[in-house]
């Protein structure tokens, strides 16, 4: 009892929110009938025949429609056939006499809800209206959870994609702002696949044929992080963005979304920290760190390929006294600009590194000792003909090393250490291998 009352009160509140069209010709019952609906409802609109009607439902449009059949000008179903051209789903209640029963098939047609027979009981016509307004009252539910639902993904700053098995179904705001578009049914005019703008996926740069293939590729790993790169074709000079992307699964349905969280800061941070740990500060070149890693995939390729590996060892001659002379920046940059010197003068392939203090080293993969040797020379050559600003001229000496079966990577540098301490003991300014 209690809960029959709580859900007329929920009724007449829905009921309260509608706007009703009522077109009746008879005046009398038009006016008896207005009276009764008129507080029950938002608004009332009456018209006297169809075609008064059809005026007000374009110029209003009410949530319901009650409709007599018999009228002058235009009858009540021509107007609702009229009305369901502009609008499916508007709610039509018929008001019918038994007699007029042959006009039941084209209603039918003409899909009309619900009937109310004559003489009007407007008790009855009431609970028609209640079980409209109670359809309307959840649509419009409906309709606002999924506006609300829109919002929220069209507010979140990451980009956001729904999509069925195969296709784009939604993409939110910041991602179609980011694209360059107002809509998704612009973005898909110009006949755009989100993975044409993919350059890469997880590192591996794509041929478009396999790009194509990316949205059935997340589908059937749900849950899967992947990278993608991603350009942006409006601004191809710029930088490629990139995201992490995760695809989830609708439990219910076969809809999936996508989210791209923008990891482009801290990929470039991650690189730039990379880049650094493998790097000398002070002059640029690889630091030892980097040298080792290089060296062992060098003696890895050498030994597989059975391709000559030569090492050079080689520290600036009584660099101390540089120091104590005229200083320590002036001694940094005589560092600097032996390694220029070097630099400028070796193939790109041989790595160059500050193993540490006034000592370096230079790897000369698919040389052998021979040739490294006379490369070796060349070097301590341009060296000691430079002048360097405030110093003058300065020498270094060289050790040269070449791998040998059996080496691994200390015996190797020990080699080559090991000769430019002769080179030092034989009177510096040399090449000893
Ligand atoms: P040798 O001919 O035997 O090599 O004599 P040396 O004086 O060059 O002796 P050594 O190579 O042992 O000395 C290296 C010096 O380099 C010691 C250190 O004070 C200096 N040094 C190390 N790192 C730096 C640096 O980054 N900048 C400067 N200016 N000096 C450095
Ligand atoms: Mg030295």
């Amino acid at each position: 009892m209690k809960k029959d009352k709580a859900k007329t009160k929920m009724d007449i509140a829905a009921l309260k929110t509608m706007s009703v069209l009522y077109v009746e010709d008879d005046k009398e019952i038009q006016r008896q009938l207005s009276l009764f609906l008129k507080p029950k409802v938002r608004t009332l609109y009456s018209a006297l025949d169809g075609r008064e009607g059809l005026e007000i439902f374009n110029k209003h449009k009410p949530d319901v429609i009650i409709t007599d059949i018999r009228m002058p000008t235009m009858g009540g179903l021509k107007m609702a056939k009229s009305i369901r051209e502009i609008d499916q789903d508007i709610p039509i209640i018929v008001i019918t006499a038994f007699n007029e029963q042959e006009y039941f098939l084209k209603s039918i047609d003409i899909g009309i809800d619900k009937y109310v027979l004559k003489p009007i009981d407007p008790y009855l016509l009431l609970e028609a209206l209640i079980k409209s307004a109670i359809v309307l009252v959840q649509k419009r539910e409906i309709e606002l959870n999924a506006k609300y639902i829109r919002f929220i993904l069209d507010a979140n700053p990451s980009f956001i994609i729904t999509t069925n098995k195969n296709e784009l179904e939604y993409i939110n705001k910041t991602f179609l702002n980011f694209l360059g578009y107002h809509s998704l049914e612009d973005f898909k005019k110009d006949s755009k696949s989100l993975e044409d703008f993919f350059l890469k996926v997880d590192g591996i740069p794509l041929p478009l044929q396999k790009k194509r293939g990316w949205l059935k590729y997340m589908v059937n790993n749900p849950g899967k992080d992947v990278l993608v790169y991603f350009v942006n074709q409006k601004y191809p000079a710029g930088e490629p963005k990139i995201f992490l992307v995760n695809c989830n699964r609708f439990p219910e349905m076969d809809n999936y979304i996508f989210s791209f969280t923008d990891i482009t800061k801290i990929e470039t941070e991650k690189k730039e920290f990379k880049k650094q740990a493998a790097t000398d500060a002070l002059t640029g070149v690889s630091n030892r760190n980097k040298l080792l890693d290089i060296l062992h995939a060098e003696i890895n390729r050498s030994l597989r390929y059975q391709t000559p590996l030569s090492l050079i060892m080689f520290d600036i001659d009584y660099f101390k006294r540089i120091n104590d002379a005229y200083g320590h920046n002036i001694g940094d940059c005589v560092l600097k600009q032996v390694t220029q010197i070097v630099s400028d003068n070796i193939r790109e392939t041989d790595i160059l590194a500050r193993w540490g203090g006034d000592e370096f080293l230079i790897l000369t993969p698919e040389s052998d000792i021979n040739n490294t040797k006379l490369m070796a020379n060349k070097l301590g050559a341009l060296i000691k003909e430079f002048r360097f600003q405030e110093v003058g001229n300065v020498t270094s000496s060289f050790g040269v090393a070449q791998f040998r079966p059996g080496d691994d990577l200390e015996t190797f540098i020990g080699r080559a250490d090991h000769v430019l301490y002769r080179a030092k003991e034989g009177g510096r300014g040399r090449v000893e291998a």
